[in-house]
Parts: structure tokens; C-alpha cells; sequence
């Protein structure tokens, strides 16, 4: 449910309504924007009598959210949702390019990498530092050495980092270093861990799971938002399908939906679905193309040498020539770089 107040709503009149939600035991959240005051409710479990609300000082209309994912919607935002990464902005104009390796593996391959991808323009590092591996007996990531060197390179540079949070016991951990919390395909379900980065500060990666509707993937968000964290970043980054010709079938027909049903910026890594790094460029193109607000790309100085995902990781001079093509297609979306 939604409450929609006067755009001139007085702090009184809204203090009020929270109250009145808190009171019936239902949770409010305060939606911001520029058209007008809205409020969520969620915590019910069944039909809310709008009445107590809709008779409340300033409140002009009480709507019922007919969709299945409630703060997700934009039916109770109708403008887009503006995510900042220490001063990054997703959501916007701007395409945001996130790209580093699939693992922080050593000090020199991060300060070699940072370099080249600062040189090339990125705005943001990836780097896994705990990695959810099919083998057990994969390499699984350098835990906090990781994190102590992502947070060297961005001492050195000034970009933040996306790390993934593969679980409850390690996010506090992960918590202290990250600019940005992803949750991976295989966790996107994983609603303890859903609900513990909604109480996070930090802003959400959430990625689509390995065979999630739409639905299933708001549902993930919701579970974020509900605990009071709306700062959420969706990706899209393929899907398992009879195709065999890529690693995972990159839906591109996921973006414009997710752009009329929600509020929240979407991004694209093309290097998951194609699982070879010559097809990154063209899935980026097209992912930008349709929509997505910007990219994670998997990127390392030694693709040949790397620990994990080597063979979709683009070398840094591609990753370049990828800007590059960005940069003229931009204009044409109505976008920049
Ligand atoms: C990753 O980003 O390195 C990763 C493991 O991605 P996904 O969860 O999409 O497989
Ligand atoms: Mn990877």
C-alpha cells in the first residue's frame, strides 16, 4: 500500500502518518521525490483498512500496489532511483562502467590493473575476494588479504570497489572495506542474506539468479528493501537456457521491462553470459543499446594466467577499445560516458 501526501506536506502531518502505520504495527518508508510525498506500507499480511490512513491531515490518496513486489515498483515510484557509489552515480545519463578481475589474486596484479582501467576511464573496480566456485577445489579467493588490497588501490586511485557478500558470516567483514555489497546469481535467493545486507548502509549489486523470473528477481530486491535499504543496483547477467552457444543466455529483453515495472537502475555484465571474451564487446553494445544504465566486465592484465573466469576476462586494451565504442554510441541513447 501507498500513502500519497501533498507535495507541500508539512514534516507534522507526515510525522503523523508514520505514526499511524507504526501504531496498526505495519512498517512505513518514506519514498522521496520531487512530484510528490509517498510513504510504503509493507508488514501486513492481509488487506489494510486504507480508512485510518486516507482521513489523515495532507494525505491525498491511499493506493493499493497491485503487483506482487511493492517498493520495488514503480507503482509507488514513478521516478527512476538514483544509486551513488561515493559519488557514482547509477540510475542517471551517465553509463557506469564497473570492471576489474573476476579475483583479487595478488598486490601486483591489482596495482597493474587499477592503472590501465583508471587510464581507460572506469569509474569503479570489481574484484571477488570470496568466491563462489562450482569446485570445492577452485581457488576461492584471498578473504581479507583481498580486501586489504582493494582498499590499497583505492587509497592509490580514488575509485571504489564492488565486492560479492557470499554469506551471513563473512558480510560484517566485507562490510568494513566494500563501497558497494554485490550478491551473486547463486545467493540471489538466499534471504537471510537478503534480509542482512538490508540492514546494511552500503548500496546493493543484486544479481539475477542463474534461473530467475522477473518476478522472482523484484521478489530479491524486495527483500532488500524491506529490511530499509533502497539503495539497490539490479544486473542482469544471462540465464540458463537449451542454448549452448554461450555460457548463459544474456536476456537484453529483461532491460526495458525492468525500466517500465521498476524504479531501479539495471546494469549488464557481459562476461558471465558469454563466457568467451570475444563476445563481450557485442553483448556490451547491445546491453547498453536496450538500456541497461552501465556494464560489469570482467578485466585482467594476464587473462591467460588468471585463477578464475581467464577465459571470458578481456585484456585491459580491449576493455579500452570497448570505452571507446561507448563513447560514440552514447550520444546516440541520450547518454554519456
Ligand atoms: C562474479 O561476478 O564473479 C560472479 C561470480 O558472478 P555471478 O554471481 O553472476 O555468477
Ligand atoms: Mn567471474
Amino acid at each position: 500500500m501507498l500513502v500519497v501526501m501533498s507535495k507541500t506536506a508539512s514534516q507534522q502531518s507526515i510525522d503523523t502518518v508514520i505514526k499511524a502505520i507504526k501504531d496498526a504495527g505495519l512498517i512505513p518508508h518514506c519514498i522521496p521525490g520531487t512530484i510528490r510525498t509517498a510513504i510504503g506500507v509493507t508488514g501486513n499480511t492481509g488487506a489494510i483498512d486504507t480508512e485510518q490512513f486516507s482521513t489523515l491531515p495532507d494525505v491525498i490518496q491511499v493506493i493499493r500496489v497491485t503487483a506482487p513486489y511493492k517498493l520495488v515498483s514503480r507503482e509507488i515510484k514513478p521516478e527512476n532511483t538514483l544509486v551513488t557509489v561515493c559519488g557514482v552515480v547509477f540510475g542517471n545519463k551517465q553509463i557506469q562502467i564497473i570492471a576489474g578481475p573476476c579475483a583479487v589474486e595478488s598486490r601486483e596484479q591489482m596495482n597493474i590493473l587499477s592503472q590501465k582501467l583508471q587510464d581507460a576511464g572506469v569509474k569503479m573496480l570489481r574484484g571477488g575476494v570470496f568466491k563462489p566456485r562450482t569446485s570445492p577445489y577452485s581457488f576461492q579467493g584471498l578473504a581479507e588479504k583481498g580486501l586489504e588490497i582493494l582498499a590499497e588501490v583505492r587509497e592509490k586511485t580514488g575509485i571504489p570497489f564492488v565486492t560479492e557478500a557470499v554469506d551471513t558470516e563473512t558480510l560484517p567483514l566485507i562490510e568494513q572495506y566494500a563501497d558497494m555489497l554485490q550478491i551473486g546469481a547463486r545467493n540471489m535467493q538466499n534471504y537471510s542474506l537478503l534480509r542482512a545486507v538490508g540492514k546494511s548502509k552500503k548500496p546493493i549489486l543484486l544479481k539475477r539468479g542463474i534461473s530467475a523470473t522477473l518476478e522472482e528477481f523484484f521478489m530479491a530486491a524486495e527483500y532488500i528493501m524491506a529490511e530499509g535499504n533502497y539503495n539497490i543496483v539490479l544486473c542482469e547477467r544471462g540465464i540458463r537456457t537449451f542454448t549452448q552457444h554461450n555460457r548463459f543466455t544474456l536476456d537484453i529483453g529483461i532491460i526495458p521491462t525492468v525500466k517500465q515495472l521498476s524504479h531501479l537502475p539495471i546494469i549488464v555484465d557481459p562476461s558471465h553470459s558469454a563466457g568467451i571474451r570475444d563476445k563481450v564487446i557485442a553483448l556490451s553494445l547491445g546491453a547498453v543499446s536496450a538500456g541497461a544504465d552501465g556494464l560489469i566486465v570482467e578485466v585482467h592484465p594476464y587473462p591467460e594466467k588468471a585463477l578464475s573466469d581467464g577465459a571470458q576476462s578481456l585484456y585491459p586494451q580491449q576493455l579500452e577499445q570497448l570505452m571507446k565504442k561507448l563513447a560514440i554510441i552514447a550520444p546516440a541513447l541520450d547518454r554519456c560516458m
